[in-house]
């Protein structure tokens, strides 16, 4: 094996772990969050994630490689964060622990988005088309979780920033609300 396919393995190996990671923490995002629309996002997610591991493992494969995972300590450090946010967004406005879930989610798929990219690249330095075809698969799907992330912030944003109907903040608000008209 050359070194650029040593590289290319060892790095897989990294993500396996990585995706692994991921198939464990999704259902507790899914879990946690609160708004439909996100909760819909993780679940699907984690179907496509468990699809992840099984590209990386024909693109072992393909290179006459074992699937043999290592600890992925970026994930590690990504994944314990994103227990923080879910344990901390239990004391939070919905709206705040909904979008520092999409915070985390996005740390997350902007780690993958990297590796896939870096890797899809040395695949393709190789010429072997199958293997980076796996991983552009797979980055695609990244950057789409990505996009969707994006687009379901502005609502939770929007409710984010809404006075909270507390008692004494209720007749202030009546009374702007009112005199908007
Ligand atoms: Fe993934």
């Amino acid at each position: 094996m050359s070194a650029l396919e040593d590289l290319l393995v060892e790095e897989m190996q990294d993500l396996l772990s990585a995706e692994a990671q991921l198939v464990k923490a999704l259902p507790k995002m899914a879990k946690a969050a609160n708004d439909p629309k996100l909760k819909l996002a993780f679940q699907k997610h984690l179907d496509e994630t468990k699809g992840h591991v099984d590209r990386l493992k024909q693109a072992f494969e393909l290179l006459g490689a074992k699937p043999k995972a290592k600890p992925c300590k970026g994930m590690e450090g990504l994944v314990a964060e994103g227990q923080e946010v879910i344990e901390e967004g239990a004391e939070k406005d919905e709206a705040i622990a909904d979008l520092t879930l999409v915070a985390a989610a996005q740390k997350v798929e902007h780690y993958e988005i990297s590796a896939y990219g870096t890797l899809r690249a040395v695949a393709e330095q190789l010429g072997n088309r199958k293997v980076a075809r796996l991983l552009q698969q797979t980055l695609a799907e990244e950057e789409k979780t990505d996009n969707l992330l994006t687009k379901l912030s502005p609502p939770l944003l929007n409710l984010a920033n809404q006075e909270p109907a507390g008692e004494e903040e209720a007749p202030r608000a009546f009374r702007r609300a009112a005199g908007s008209r």
